[in-house]
């Protein structure tokens, strides 16, 4: 069996982003690379948004960018401008064969099905498969989305809509999301946070032509394409091996309040890549853990007030849109942190850190 200098186990969004980061770098010229992924093909099968924060690789895969938004909750509506730190949406179509193509090209990198094709012994491994125990009875952000292409001009396409609570909560929490890519097409989502157990609110199909039909006041459309997917809002738990590194979701690269992960994931394959050369004695890439701290007690106070999560999240928005997207984009300084606590209903918190 060939052995490799590094291998990648997992080529979804993780291992691309590392094996891409390296091969631009020109960190496998003379370094050898197996990415080891089981599937038959790439087509497209997310759509991955944020707010830029920082410079990444992938602006020519981005669909659509937005400079504005707006947030629901019964009767009322805030907008938010986000002109510094546009929303940008990702085609992981585009993504996959960006990447597939600069990897192709160099005779360094081969890709197998399984990991019992290549000798383990003597490489650095940088591991994204996700070990999930437990998982239903934990929380996850879990999700359905179609995206429609009405007949009319319908959206208007300048703004987009990141929660939408004005809906059924089910006591759990529950929003819709729109993102409207022209003012024909558009991406519809039914979000929830909770446990996986719960199979009653997995009738998504059905929230989502209610608020087609009802909210939105859309009769007729066609369906271009659907997204199903479940984001683990826990960390999970990876056995200590000297020579391997989780990344991507599986190495604590999602942020557990709102499941975002894409950013991190840049950050964390930029920072291997500087530290390539000494990888196993510095220390791991993490997301700060002030952050995780915070989440945590917020997960803790949804749990037991999960229909007063709108309200919070709605408040978080009550800060300048630069401390709340800063937050949100694990990027907010001490000052913004601030601003945002002070937002949160104190007694809630304090009772769930005591
Ligand atoms: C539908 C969906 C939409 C999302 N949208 C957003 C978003 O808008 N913004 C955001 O920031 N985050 C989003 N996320 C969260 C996160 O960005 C993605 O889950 C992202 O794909 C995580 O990257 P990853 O490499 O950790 O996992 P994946 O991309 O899932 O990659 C893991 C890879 O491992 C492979 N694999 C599985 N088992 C094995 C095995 N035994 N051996 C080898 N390989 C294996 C899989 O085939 C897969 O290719 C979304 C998640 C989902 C599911």
């Amino acid at each position: 069996m060939k052995e490799f200098d590094y291998i990648i186990i997992g080529g979804g969004c993780a291992g691309l982003s590392l094996a891409y980061e390296l091969e631009t770098n020109n960190k496998l010229k003379d370094k050898t690379l197996a990415i080891i992924e089981p599937r038959e093909d790439y087509k497209r099968d997310k759509t991955w948004s944020f707010w830029k924060v920082f410079s990444h690789n992938f602006d020519d895969c981005v669909k659509k960018s937005w400079n504005n938004f707006t947030i629901n909750i019964p009767n009322h509506t805030k907008y938010i401008d986000c002109q510094s730190t546009p929303y940008q949406t990702i085609d992981s179509g585009r993504f996959y064969e960006k990447i597939l193509f600069k990897l192709k090209l160099n005779k360094n990198i081969q890709f197998f099905k399984s990991v019992d094709e290549v000798d383990k012994s003597g490489s650095i491994i940088f591991n994204s498969v996700p070990n999930f125990e437990n998982k239903e009875s934990k929380l996850w952000q879990h999700f359905s989305g179609v995206e429609i292409e009405t007949d009319k001009d319908f959206f208007d396409d300048e703004i987009f809509n990141l929660m939408d609570f004005d809906c059924d909560q089910r006591n759990r929490v529950h929003f819709f999301y729109t993102l409207p890519f022209s003012k024909k097409n558009a991406l519809v989502e039914t979000t929830w946070i909770s446990e996986l157990n719960n199979k009653n609110l997995e009738d998504y199909e059905d929230q989502i032509n209610n608020y087609l039909g009802n909210d939105l006041n859309i009769r007729n459309c066609k369906i271009n394409f659907i997204e199903k997917g479940a984001i683990p809002l826990f960390r999970q738990k990876n056995e200590n091996k000297s020579n391997e590194i989780y990344i991507g979701s599986a190495g604590g690269m999602t942020r557990l309040s709102t499941g975002y992960t894409f950013l991190n994931i840049q950050e964390q394959s930029r920072y291997i890549r500087e530290n390539i050369e000494n990888i196993k004695n510095v220390n791991l890439f993490k997301i700060n853990s002030k952050y995780d701290f915070l989440d945590k007690i917020l997960l803790k106070v949804l749990k037991k007030n999960s229909t007063e999560m709108g309200n919070i999240f709605f408040k978080v928005f009550n800060t300048k849109p630069k401390t709340a997207i800063n937050f949100l984009s694990n990027k907010s300084n001490f000052f913004e942190d601030i601003e945002v606590i002070l937002k949160m209903p104190k007694w809630k918190f304090l009772k769930e850190l005591i």
